[in-house]
């Protein structure tokens, strides 16, 4: 498709609404804007204007998204073209290979975290000789094939598979599709390598793009409080936590839980495969299991809660809330004193301080303590761009329960 970068669009801000694009913060919604100039098409690149036309920024327009404008660039004579998208993904990789040395310690790991690599709707992962990619703003999306063969070539790769995420291409107004693959077809499993952990993954039926990546080094983290323990981990997915408890970690017992058959079958082939002690499965919902295993008097020395969003918007908030706090309580129940609890929370709404609140109060509500001795995030390869917050969501906390 070839674009017009030469036509040139405004989109007049109102007065007092300029502040956070000034900082840089890169979504104009649909309430800040005055007026739009030029009759920009969906996906074109457009400038935006202070209520005094002083030029700010510029950036994909999306009449169908709420988030009408997202900026990819601050200054006035940055040309959005070709050589834009290969400067950033070019940075991008120096973050992972040159500075990070990532693929030292995986052959997995996120490429590109859109805002944060300045990349707005562009989420690449890696996955050894194979790319996954998710396009979720319409601008990028349109952009899609400049940006895989750009990809490709610096990486010397010939297979990307195109990942959807529920619900975000909606937002866009995009088709929604499930997968689509380019180049030759990948095999059906994959196996990532972390930090001596091996991984089957399903790149194109498993969650998010296959594998939490994210939590790399939490897992690793939690491998050294594993040593004979009794250990929990609940939403365990392919077994990530459990498996490096039990494996480098040298838990006597995991029991995974989870609700996903699939991936509670991967992570018996996974526990298996890292040759992990005694192991035990439940397909359950851990929400209503967790309180009903407190309840028949289950005991653990380690605990991992690693739970979906429990508020994907604002509207679910306040009862997501209420079953995370529901969640935190029995796990702290079915701890002994200065049991470990790993406690994870991926909502993008709950923020660290709120979390740390509810866990307080949870705590608290059950007559015990909480001494969180290791906070974290996703790991390096997800970076936070601070001018948007908005995406800084994973929260790991260690935490010894008295
Ligand atoms: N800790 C994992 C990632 C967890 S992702 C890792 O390191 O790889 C969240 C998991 O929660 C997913 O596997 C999903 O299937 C599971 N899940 C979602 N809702 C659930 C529920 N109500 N009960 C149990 N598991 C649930």
């Amino acid at each position: 498709m070839a674009f017009s970068f030469t036509k040139k669009s405004e989109i007049t801000l109102k007065k007092g609404k300029a502040k956070p694009f000034w900082h840089q913060h890169p979504w104009v919604f649909s309430g800040a804007i005055k007026d739009v100039k030029g009759k920009p098409e969906n996906g074109d690149v457009v400038d935006v204007l202070d209520d005094q036309r002083r030029f700010i920024g510029k950036g994909f327009y999306n009449e169908h998204s709420q988030i009408r404008v997202r900026l990819l660039s601050w200054d006035l004579h940055e040309k959005i073209d070709n050589n834009f998208f290969h400067e950033k993904i070019k940075n991008a990789i120096v973050l992972r290979h040159e500075v990070l040395n990532l693929p030292k310690r995986t052959n997995s790991y996120r490429l590109i975290h859109s805002e944060a690599d300045g990349l707005p709707g562009l989420t690449v992962d890696v996955y050894g000789e194979f790319l996954s990619m998710q396009f979720t703003s319409l601008g990028m999306d349109q952009r899609k094939e400049m940006i895989m063969n750009t990809l490709c070539d610096m990486l010397g790769v010939d297979t990307v598979i195109e990942r959807y995420t529920a619900g975000y291409r909606k937002l866009e107004g995009m088709k929604e599709i499930d997968h689509s693959i380019y180049g030759p077809e990948p095999p059906q499993i994959f196996e990532v390598h972390e930090y001596g952990a091996t991984f089957l993954v399903n790149l194109v039926k498993g969650q998010k793009t296959g594998f939490y990546l994210d939590q790399r080094e939490n897992r690793l983290e939690a491998a050294s409080f594993g040593q004979g323990k009794k250990v929990l981990d609940a939403f365990c997915y392919t077994g990530g936590f459990g498996v490096y408890l039990s494996g480098k970690g040298g838990a006597k017992e995991v029991t995974f839980l989870d609700s996903s058959p699939l991936a509670l079958s991967m992570a018996e082939t996974n526990v298996s495969v890292n040759h992990c002690k005694k192991a035990n499965f439940i397909k359950a919902d851990a929400f209503k299991k967790i309180p009903e295993m407190q309840e028949a008097g289950n005991k653990f020395d380690l605990i991992v809660l690693d739970p979906p969003k429990v508020a994907p918007d604002k509207k679910s908030l306040e009862n997501g809330m209420q079953a995370l706090k529901k969640l935190n309580m029995s796990a702290m129940k079915m701890l002994p004193r200065n049991g470990i609890l790993i406690t994870c929370d991926c909502s993008g709404d709950i923020s660290s301080h709120k979390f740390l609140a509810l866990l307080n109060k949870a705590a608290i509500d059950v007559g015990r303590q909480v001494k969180v001795f290791h906070s974290a995030g996703p790991g390096p390869d997800h970076p936070a761009n601070p001018a948007c917050l908005e995406n800084v969501y994973l929260k790991t906390l260690f935490c010894c329960v008295t």
